[in-house]
């Protein structure tokens, strides 16, 4: 049933999902009165987390997919809406499987720091072992499509388009997030530096939170109505009922020399190196010159905060070397990021939990475990909260994500 009582939200988590939930309680029909409160611990702002660092592609081919046709088409009305090429970076990019070699012979593919195993984030299916001997052979029969110049041809061994062009597309991560954010607070929304210590809670339902501020040092507890948790790869360390794990994963901000104009294109890549071995970073052309690369995630223990997640050089350096070694355009440009982040994992499921966590506390909502497709998922993902915490019926794709089916015993039906 629709709430006609103010409510008094508050968001744990400035990442893309509290910011994005943020965004659409502020922006949807809401009792008279209604507060919502972000609180983040970065003394940075928001969006510090896997949501300011991620690779930023938002594809139609993405899962789960009920969540991904609501975001798809809600990507696309928020770029429109609100000036997303402009704002964001949004546009239609060209993604395909890329396989080839190196001819740099510097990259070191083992990145992951001594005492801790190298994972893969399983974005794509296994992309195709094989390595044909085919470089020789010309542009069309390696599938090289025409306006893909930026890495070298006669490196080049095969490349497989993934998607129609307009199945897929991209943001820059980081301003979608803050913008989400800016938006909110321009309606009224709050933004509060802290950590998040308690959830408080009386008689089986939330009461509102208990935080340490960034700025007194001191705990500070607030009211509210409606609780919800986005904080990523942290959030079972306030439900620890909820089983999340997270992996590290590192990438680099490569800028192309001034006059360069790259071709709007992701690469999955396959890259055999002159030892044999293979790297597969993700390559992302992105607007105005900007490349971002992504490589393979670790067990790096998760640190207690987010401004304490340390980067491990090699891995960076390894990222280089791989994408340098393939292209001239990368190899002149300039190093400008180096930077690690925390994917969340959901361990008893591919997709994310989202909805009311009802056994643990009435009112207690939760939006996490996106793993790889947070930046794609998380308008479809704020839009099941909104609907949930205003009593409106809630879009399809959240019967699938919800805690009763996720983890039972965490959720009502
Ligand atoms: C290398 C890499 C590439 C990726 N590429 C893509 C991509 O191309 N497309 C895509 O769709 N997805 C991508 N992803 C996935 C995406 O980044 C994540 O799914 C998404 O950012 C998760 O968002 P979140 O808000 O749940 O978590 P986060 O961004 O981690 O935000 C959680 C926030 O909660 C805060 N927090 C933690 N503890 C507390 C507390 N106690 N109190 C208050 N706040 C707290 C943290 O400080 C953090 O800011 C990628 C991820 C990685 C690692």
């Amino acid at each position: 049933m629709r709430e006609t009582t103010a409510r008094h939200v508050v968001i744990i988590g400035g990442g893309i999902m509290g910011c994005t939930t943020a965004f659409y309680i502020t922006h949807g029909k809401r009792p008279k009165g209604t507060t919502v409160t972000v609180i983040e611990p970065s003394t940075k702002g928001v969006a510090q987390g896997a949501s300011g660092k991620a690779g930023g592609l938002v594809a139609k081919w993405a899962y789960p997919k009920d969540l991904v046709e609501d975001s798809f088409e809600e990507h696309e009305r928020l770029a429109e809406e609100y000036g997303g090429e402009e704002r964001w970076g949004w546009r239609y990019v060209n993604c395909g499987s890329w396989e080839g070699k190196s001819e740099s012979a510097n990259t070191n593919p083992n990145t992951a720091p001594e005492g801790t195993k190298k994972k893969d984030l399983h974005k794509t299916a296994e992309l195709d072992a094989v390595l044909a001997e085919i470089f020789a052979q010309p542009r069309e029969k390696k599938g090289m499509p025409e306006d893909l110049d930026w890495v070298k041809e006669e490196l080049s061994g095969h490349y497989t388009p993934m998607a129609e062009l307009y199945d897929t597309a991209q943001v820059f991560p980081y301003e979608f997030t803050t913008s989400m954010m800016n938006l909110a607070m321009e309606e009224g929304a709050t933004l509060i530096s802290g950590r998040v210590t308690t959830i408080n809670k009386a008689d089986g339902q939330v009461t509102g939170v208990t935080y340490i501020d960034n700025e007194t040092k001191q705990p500070t507890t607030i009211s509210a109505t409606d609780v919800v948790l986005c904080a990523g790869a942290w959030s079972s360390s306030l439900v620890p009922e909820l089983p999340i794990s997270s992996t590290r994963a590192h990438s680099i901000i490569i800028y192309a020399k001034e006059d360069v104009e790259l071709s709007p294109y992701v690469l999955f890549t396959e890259i055999m190196l002159p030892s044999g071995e293979t790297v597969t970073p993700e390559i992302y052309g992105r607007p105005n010159g900007e490349v971002y690369v992504c490589g393979p995630g670790d067990d790096f223990p998760l640190p207690a905060t987010v401004d304490e997640v340390e980067v491990h050089k090699p891995a960076c350096q390894s990222l280089w070397d791989s994408v340098t070694g393939i292209s001239k355009e990368l190899r002149e440009g300039t190093l400008e990021f180096e930077q690690a982040c925390y994917l969340p994992l959901l361990d008893v499921a591919s997709g994310p939990v989202v909805g009311e966590l009802s056994k643990v506390a009435k009112k207690l909502w939760v939006a996490t475990g996106h793993s790889c497709w947070g930046i794609c998922n998380a308008p479809g993902t704020a839009r099941i909260l909104r609907n949930g915490i205003m009593g409106d019926s809630p879009p399809r794709a959240a019967s699938s994500l919800r805690p009763s089916k996720v983890l039972p015993g965490m959720g009502d039906d």
